[in-house]
């Protein structure tokens, strides 16, 4: 085994060495990208899709957002923020801004109630207060 140290054999052996080090070295390449695949795989196996409710101020809507734990317990980590369904960001309600959209995503977007409204959802946030008013 020549361990990074020159081989004292030229031609051939040198021809040879460069492939198998061109190959080693895109093996490992793929490897490392294979084993990220592998762990982010992992992670979504791990981490089921929950369906949750819109959050949309629209008292009829019924449209379910499957979100991971971690993502709702990110969102549920501010009393201010909630989710909606893509197309039912409501910041506007009549005439005031009541919410504005933080993060924007295909099939959901994150909100957060804004003035008046901020105050209220962070008052009303079960985890916010433990006493009941
Ligand atoms: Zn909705």
């Amino acid at each position: 085994m020549c361990h990074g140290a020159p081989c004292k054999h030229p031609t051939v052996d040198e021809f040879a060495g460069t492939i198998s080090e061109r190959v080693a070295r895109n093996q490992s390449t793929f490897r490392d990208a294979n084993e990220r695949i592998e762990r982010t795989a992992a992670q979504f196996i791990e981490v089921e899709q929950v369906p949750f409710i819109c959050e949309c101020p629209r008292r009829d809507c019924t449209e379910v957002i499957r979100l991971s734990l971690a993502e709702y317990e990110l969102i549920r980590g501010d009393g201010r923020r909630f989710f909606a369904a893509s197309g039912h960001e409501t910041c506007v309600v009549e005439g005031e801004m009541v919410a504005k959209v933080v993060d924007r995503g295909p099939l959901f977007s994150v909100l957060e109630k804004v003035g008046e409204a901020g105050h209220v959802a962070r008052e009303l946030d079960p985890r916010g207060l433990s006493g009941d008013g």
